[in-house]
């Protein structure tokens, strides 16, 4: 959500971002899923086909677009827990199970064609504008006081509350009220934090992609895990 009112959707607005790959791992294998998450990537270790753990690099201090963070959140999950010993001692990791798996493995296969813990990929935010739909974007009392000193009071009147949180409201097609037809941001300077803080190439960005305009970055479909040999071992 980096959509500036000044943009031109015609011209350069393309950034290019590292991002983490994801790469399934055996526990039998969990050398390889430390070196791979120690060269940026995000690894999931299988405990058994019920049971596996997300694993990512040591969270960033005092970065709340950290990637790791955004994978969490993505799952669901509102924070990280650190390992303070074993293999994975420092890094971040989650718990998986349940209706986690399929999302873990989906990740893993989409990033099959990637060969490296980290890609880089280019991404142009206003001619996207995918996680500006069909998003709740929740508020706190500092978003209400910036957009109360920033954005138009018609917007600020339609701010709503939902599930006890005060969320932007989204038009019936599914946009956010202050995204425009030039896809750029209609409240740039004042918007919420969490727009802020949203990081292109996380998994939240992806998966906004993916729901909103159907592109998937890397294989569209492949195997499952389970179906094959393919626990995979970096270079394998
Ligand atoms: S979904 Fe990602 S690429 Fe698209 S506007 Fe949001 S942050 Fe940018
Ligand atoms: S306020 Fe709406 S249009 Fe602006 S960045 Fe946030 S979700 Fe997108």
């Amino acid at each position: 959500m980096k959509l500036h009112p000044s943009s031109d959707p015609a011209s350069t607005n393309a950034a290019s971002y590292v991002r983490p790959v994801v790469r399934s791992f055996r526990l039998a294998f969990v050398k390889h899923a430390v070196t791979w998450v120690q060269g940026g990537g995000h690894a999931v270790v299988w405990a058994s086909e019920r049971k596996a753990f997300l694993v990512v690099p040591q969270p960033a201090t005092g970065n709340p677009s950290d990637y790791g963070r955004w994978a969490a959140y993505d799952l669901g999950r509102r924070r990280l827990r650190v390992a303070s010993s074993g293999p994975f001692e420092g890094f971040g990791s989650v718990s998986l199970k349940g209706d986690d798996l399929p999302i873990v493995e989906a990740w893993s296969i989409r990033d099959g064609i990637h060969e490296n813990p980290t890609r880089t990929m280019s991404l142009d935010c206003v001619a996207c504008g995918a996680c500006c739909r069909n998003n709740t974007v929740i508020l706190d009392a500092k978003d209400m006081a910036r957009l109360r000193a920033g954005a138009p009071q018609a917007f600020v009147d339609r701010v709503r509350r939902t599930d006890g949180h005060l969320v932007l409201t989204l038009l019936p097609n599914g946009d956010c009220a202050a995204l425009t037809h030039a896809g750029t941001c209609g409240v740039y300077e004042a918007r919420p934090a969490a727009c802020r803080e949203f990081p292109a190439a996380s998994e939240c960005c992806l998966f906004s992609r993916e729901e909103a305009l159907n592109i998937v970055d890397g294989a569209a479909t492949g195997p499952s895990l389970f179906a094959t040999s393919a626990f995979s071992t970096p270079g394998t």
